[in-house]
């Protein structure tokens, strides 16, 4: 109730549609997901060119699937991205998860919003892949959590973000190779016990901000489908090696 009479006025003291949020030219109020329009041409949106698996962008040399989808068993049914992650797009998810810039996740879950919109998804629950708590409160949030409470709350369905738990503060995976990965997240995740029975038979669409090799999120829906859930799709705002 409160956040419904504290938004508008924020938004009239500080309001996020003004200025791009990539190269924060002024833009009229009235461009959608606050981008100016050389920003959202410059974007790499992801297309049908994408591996029919985890929903990477392909190069020229893969075929259907990406090459860590041929080697990798994937736990999750299927993952979609919303833009490759290039330069522009780091740059974006850098300001957003540490720049302190909390009001991205409301952007971003809009352009994600719009790509699910064109997949024929019916998920029941929106999670967000957890932060290990210590972690989330030296940040002050979840990137990934404002992702899906946005996302949620344009899709018109539930969400929750305490159902998935992340228990350990796994080591950052980008210096590790594919088997470390894999160690490093063993036992990372759990559902919460008491609740386990709300995702029975039901389909979860997963949420983070990037798929590298798509790791964690293989290692979540690991964790939900053996708590009874009975598909996991998988949706990031951006994707790439
Ligand atoms: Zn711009
Ligand atoms: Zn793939």
């Amino acid at each position: 109730m409160l956040e419904k009479i504290i938004k508008p006025l924020l938004e009239l003291i500080f309001p996020s549609n003004i200025y791009c949020i990539y190269c924060e030219r002024p833009i009229d109020s009235t461009m959608p997901y606050s981008l100016c329009g050389h920003c959202v041409r410059i974007l790499q949106w992801v297309d049908s060119y994408s591996c029919s698996k985890c929903g990477k962008p392909l190069y020229n040399y893969d075929r259907d699937i990406c090459r860590d989808c041929s080697i990798y068993d994937r736990k999750f049914n299927r993952g979609f991205t919303t833009v490759r992650y290039g330069r522009v797009e780091r740059d974006i998810v850098h300001q957003f998860k540490y720049g302190d810039k909390s009001y991205y996740g409301e952007k971003l879950a809009q352009l994600m919003y719009e790509r699910i919109l064109s997949e024929d998804i019916d998920a029941d629950l929106i999670l967000a892949v957890p932060m290990y708590k210590q972690k989330e409160r030296r940040r002050g949030y979840n990137q990934a959590a404002l992702l899906a409470r946005a996302l949620a709350r344009n899709l018109d369905k539930p969400y929750s973000l305490d159902l998935l738990m992340r228990n350990v503060d796994t080591r950052p995976m980008s210096s590790l190779g594919a088997e470390e990965r894999k160690k490093n997240l063993e036992g990372a995740f759990s559902v919460d016990k008491d609740r386990a029975h709300i995702i029975k038979n039901i389909t979860i669409l997963l949420v983070d901000d990037i798929f590298t090799t798509g790791s964690t999120v293989n290692a979540c829906s690991e964790v939900l489908l053996e708590s009874g859930a009975s598909s996991v799709y998988v949706l990031t705002f951006a994707a790439g090696a």
